[in-house]
């Protein structure tokens, strides 16, 4: 019962939020269908933005989600070098893995150790 009183305070506070955002929309103080989702009991990512880590694994093992494994290669915004785990992260690493793709012409992978990409090491 108590759950159900937190969760209607919640739907309440953001719907008040979004009329005030569509200046005083009266539509949306009442929604036909609200849904929330504890990210935190995702099985694989274990929360959000992005997945949680414990202690030193992304500092001490960081660069291993991203590197190309033979034709494998790795996007996706956790791999991302900066603003891991948001939008601007995601197209970061987009880009860096579409690059790497493009540069293994050997159709055998390892391409994106070219001394053109990255002339300061691996990212
Ligand atoms: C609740 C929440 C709020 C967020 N708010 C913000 C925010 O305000 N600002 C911000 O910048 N970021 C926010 N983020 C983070 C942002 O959404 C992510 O960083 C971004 O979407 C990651 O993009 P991506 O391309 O790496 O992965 P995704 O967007 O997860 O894309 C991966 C895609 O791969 C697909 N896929 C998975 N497995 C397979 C398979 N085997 N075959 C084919 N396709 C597959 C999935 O269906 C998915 O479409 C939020 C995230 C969450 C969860």
């Amino acid at each position: 019962m108590e759950m159900f009183v937190v969760i209607d305070f919640r739907r309440d506070r953001l719907c008040r939020c979004y009329s005030a955002a569509f200046g005083d929309a009266e539509e949306a103080l009442h929604p036909i269908n609200y849904k929330e989702k504890n990210w935190m009991n995702e099985q694989y990512s274990g929360g959000c933005y992005t997945s949680t880590y414990g202690p030193g694994v992304l500092t001490q093992l960081g660069k291993e989600l991203r590197k190309p494994f033979g034709r494998l290669y790795f996007a996706g915004t956790e791999t991302a070098t900066h603003w891991a785990g948001y939008m601007e992260g995601a197209i970061q690493a987009g880009e860096r893995a579409a690059r790497e793709v493009c540069l293994d012409n050997s159709g055998q992978g390892g391409g994106y150790e070219g001394e053109s990409l990255y002339p300061n090491g691996y990212p």
